[in-house]
């Protein structure tokens, strides 16, 4: 599952331009940012881009520190992370947001154990109508919201010293909110500063062509943005446009009964040339602060033990499933340079 140097860049999409990718390689400023610091693309192996280790509902408003048991939770995610090791999984993309129990310390605690890289996010998730979007949103500008995120890619989360890998945002189905059109807006700022990515978990396909709208609109390239739960849109049109316009589309919620959609999806993708767009996870775990003991924990091992047999079966070769394991998750991390006028 090693990724080549040469595939990753003959995996590029059309999406950085591979005069700028070479200019800027030149300078090191491509890398994933993991809980444990930067780390080279080319080594970061298989990839799990979208799941979690802990999520706490509650809300926003009554979010607070102390509501869970750091070392009970790592004891009960310790063993699912390593049997994701195990299974040849080398890195986690760790979704869970700001007032939804983002815990880095956890997430570098537990990747330190298992040599597991996890990278975690900034940003606010205004998904679920607005519960998890602490008061401040209201009265904020985005410009106001970018500079916290901003922050946090620059000095760390809080004074954990642990910074970011992805911008991580929420919305419900569209049309986009004035809330949810502020955090997107404030994503693109914050991308537009640092070069991260921005992965915003949408309900259906209007909703994301308004997201990327508004994100070109702030001259944000589509290529780092990942269009989260695209499997929430049955219509594949929507899919194949933005994937054209160099999104990448995150199918996540992958278990044994999505599984057959998904092969239908994936194949449709794959026809149209366009896989190397795809983005594969489970969206599984994860300990639910506030249920005895954690309540129902999802493992993650679905897609290694049974789903890439399942898609050799179809006929999909090892590089396609390089690529939506190894290359694609890693391209979609990626933090580039931020800004091309920076690069002349
Ligand atoms: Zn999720």
């Amino acid at each position: 599952m090693a990724l080549s140097r040469r595939n990753f860049l003959t995996l590029l999409p059309a999406a950085l331009g591979a005069g700028t990718w070479l200019k800027a390689a030149a300078y090191g400023e491509f890398t994933v940012m993991t809980v444990t610091g930067p780390v080279n693309p080319f080594g970061l192996g298989p990839v799990l881009p979208h799941e979690h280790v802990m999520v706490d509902f509650i809300g926003a408003d009554k979010i607070q520190p102390g509501r869970y048991n750091q070392d009970e939770v790592f004891n009960t995610v310790l063993p699912y992370l390593k049997n994701l090791k195990a299974a040849g999984c080398n890195a986690m993309g760790e979704c869970t947001p700001d007032f939804l129990g983002r815990d880095p310390l956890l997430l570098k605690r537990l990747s330190e154990t298992t040599g597991l890289k996890i990278i975690t996010n900034t940003g606010l998730y205004g998904a679920a109508a607005h519960k998890y979007l602490p008061a401040y949103v209201e009265t904020s500008g985005p410009e106001q919201l970018a500079e916290r995120w901003i922050g946090e890619f620059r000095n760390g989360i809080g004074d954990t010293g642990i910074r970011p890998g992805f911008i991580k945002s929420g919305v419900d189905k569209g049309p986009l909110s004035n809330l949810q059109k502020k955090i997107v807006r404030a994503a693109a700022l914050t991308s537009k500063e640092t070069g991260l990515p921005v992965w915003i978990h949408t309900g259906d396909g209007a909703a994301a062509l308004e997201e990327a709208a508004i994100l070109k609109s702030e001259g944000v390239f589509l290529g780092k943005y990942t269009w989260v739960h695209a499997q929430n849109e049955k219509d594949l049109s929507i899919h194949e446009q933005l994937a054209k316009a160099g999104a990448f589309i995150s199918l996540d919620g992958l278990n044994k009964n999505s599984a057959e959609d998904y092969i239908s999806r994936l194949t449709f993708l794959k026809e149209k040339g366009l896989l190397q767009q795809v983005l594969l996870s489970h969206d599984a775990g994860w300990y639910h602060v506030g249920e005895p003991g954690g309540g129902n924990f999802r493992d993650y091992n679905f897609l290694w033990t049974t789903f890439i047999p399942m898609l050799k079966e179809k006929g999909f070769t090892e590089q396609d499933i390089r690529k939506l394991t190894v290359s694609n998750p890693a391209r979609a991390l990626t933090i580039s340079p931020p800004n091309p006028r920076r690069l002349t």
